[in-house]
């Protein structure tokens, strides 16, 4: 991309993020502007801010490429205004998890982001809806459903890793297990005890590989439900996602598919959608291929495990 080519569109969440997100957001502005891109930086008040400045830039003839810096909250945001447009989007992660930006290959270099934006490697994103609300990573049933909701209750302003400790801890002793129905493509797959997933991306918290065929542009959403009804089951299936060994086990479904239907019959259910409380069920998810086109490092993979624990020891 070369500057007559139209002016970058930069949207920033001040509130995101510790202090080297925001150098790393300075780092990669200035390296634009040195090159005699025309930046043009806003910073988003509200999380519907955030989807009307993207939706402005969407349809703005002479915006070539929109940078978003934010946590995962924002960045759905960003995508959602940008649905459906042909505009390139770079993620500059600035959150706690930063899940989609470490999918896409990103971490907290300003290096990494230059080589997404020389490397004209732009790959198509798909984006989930569940009952209306759109997702870019990953929707929770039930457990992580209840501890996003006791993270939520607690929160002000920018959280990191530690204020997730005592509602994990919390949640694995008080959750009772909800009975889930689950349809895949009009049939129908499971009714039990159980905590699902249903998402774009291979990895959640800390690097967990719980959907681990997804693939973020393949039309398909991944939906991986754990069957269980007690904290034993529940450290058993931690562990055995933790080595990467649970979707083939007999006690673990994990299918693909374009629309899911999510029901209970066990009274409300927490949901989460990308980190934040989810709609009530009954929800049905469908898949919006080629919702956005995204520009990444190119041969870039996602982050594993032990990087992500680095990144938050570090
Ligand atoms: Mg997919």
């Amino acid at each position: 991309m070369e500057p007559e080519h139209g002016y970058i569109a930069f949207i920033i969440n001040p509130k995101s993020g510790a202090s080297s997100s925001k150098w790393l957001v300075n780092e990669f502005k200035d390296y634009l502007s040195n090159r005699n891109f025309a930046v043009q930086v806003t910073f988003t008040k509200s999380l519907d801010h955030a989807r009307e400045l993207a939706n402005e830039a969407a349809v703005a003839y002479d915006c070539a490429l929109v940078v978003a810096a934010g946590g995962d909250g924002t960045i759905r945001e960003i995508v959602h205004g940008l649905e459906g447009s042909d505009k390139p989007l770079i993620i500059v992660p600035c959150g706690t998890e930063n899940l989609l930006a470490s999918e896409l290959g990103f971490d907290e270099k300003a290096e990494t982001l230059i080589k997404a934006f020389e490397g004209k490697c732009l790959r198509s994103l798909d984006l989930g809806s569940a009952n209306g609300r759109i997702f870019t990573s990953i929707a929770g049933f039930g457990f992580d459903g209840d501890i996003v909701k006791r993270v939520s209750n607690l929160r002000s302003g920018h959280i990191n890793h530690l204020d997730y400790f005592w509602p994990i801890w919390r949640t694995f002793w008080e959750h009772k297990f909800p009975v889930l129905k689950v349809k895949i493509d009009g049939e129908d797959i499971f009714e039990g005890h159980a905590m699902a997933f249903v998402g774009n991306i291979s990895r959640y918290a800390i690097g967990l590989q719980i959907l681990r065929d997804a693939d973020f542009g393949d039309g398909l959403l991944d939906v991986c439900i754990y069957k269980c009804k007690s904290h034993l089951h529940l450290a058993k299936h931690s562990a055995l996602t933790a080595i990467k060994h649970h979707a083939n086990r007999s006690d673990v479904i994990y299918k693909q598919g374009k629309t899911i239907e999510i029901s209970s019959t066990s009274g409300p259910v927490n949901t989460q959608i990308d980190g934040d409380p989810g709609p009530a069920l009954p929800m049905k998810i469908h898949v919006i291929p080629q919702a956005v086109r995204v520009l990444v490092p190119p041969d870039a993979k996602p982050a594993g495990i032990r990087a992500r624990l680095m990144r938050i020891l570090g």
